[in-house]
């Protein structure tokens, strides 16, 4: 049996050098042009990578987290490590109780399972419908997407319009590897989540992620009992997803 994923340990490079400075200007520009920007962490490796960028560049950009009341306790702490770090707060939108009291009653606690249509409905519940809410009268906002993440990440640009959210959208790591991301981190000692160091690569609610193997996709823990071109969770598409309950 293969081992166990770990976290890369790249070395610190020009390539990763000139990639920073290039997101960190962009940044800055970000926060002229869009004074209202706000940046959505899911308090992954990326999302690290991207606050500890927007403190570099002084930018003044707004935080927030969609906190669906599904998280692991490790991914709490990281945003607790953030929140010191920096010594700033990250917003936390969180789904509409009763729809959740609702959804449950009526599917279980853990419905998601049963198919890929209660899973985005639970994912929109969660995620997309708390999303819209912060981007409520923003103009513009901030992923830490990566184009090399997934299969329907590839045509991923550094600025796009979000067509769902009639706003611009910034993805500054567009064209960073797992392994800038990881150098980077660990060139800048960032708080990282935990469960980075139990084998798990990408990190979403708890009961849809587990730890991978070696020879696995780094997304392979998301949404495992999913076919590969299912696993989005809604935030990043072009249109609003479909509801269903
Ligand atoms: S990732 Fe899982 S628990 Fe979280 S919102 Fe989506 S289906 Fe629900």
């Amino acid at each position: 049996m293969p081992p166990v994923w770990r976290p890369p340990t790249p070395p610190w490079t020009e390539d990763v050098a000139r990639k920073s400075e290039a997101a960190q200007r962009l940044i800055g520009r970000i926060a002229v042009a869009h004074p209202n920007a706000t940046f959505a962490t899911s308090l992954q490796i990326e999302d690290a990578v991207v606050t500890d960028l927007i403190a570099r560049a002084g930018a003044k950009i707004d935080l927030f987290m969609l906190e669906t009341g599904r998280l692991a306790e490790e991914t709490l702490e990281a945003k607790l490590a953030i929140q010191q770090r920096y010594g700033l707060e990250i917003a936390a939108y969180k789904p509409d109780p009763a729809e959740v009291a609702a959804w449950v009653a009526r599917h279980g606690q853990d419905g998601f399972y049963e198919g890929v249509e209660l899973r985005k409905a639970c994912c929109a519940m969660r995620k997309v419908r708390p999303l819209a809410r912060a981007l409520t009268g923003r103009t513009a906002w901030i992923t830490g997407q990566r184009r090399e993440q997934a299969q329907s990440r590839a045509d991923l640009r550094e600025q796009e319009f979000d067509d769902a959210h009639g706003i611009e959208k910034y993805n500054p790591l567009a064209d960073w590897t797992l392994d800038d991301v990881w150098a980077y981190a660990r060139a800048r000692d960032l708080p990282v989540n935990a469960l980075y160091a139990r084998g798990y690569a990408s990190i979403g609610c708890d009961p849809c992620t587990r730890a991978i193997r070696a020879d696995e996709d780094v997304r392979a823990g998301r949404w495992w009992w999913e076919a590969n071109n299912s696993k989005e969770c809604g935030l990043h598409v072009a249109e609003a997803p479909a509801l269903t309950s």
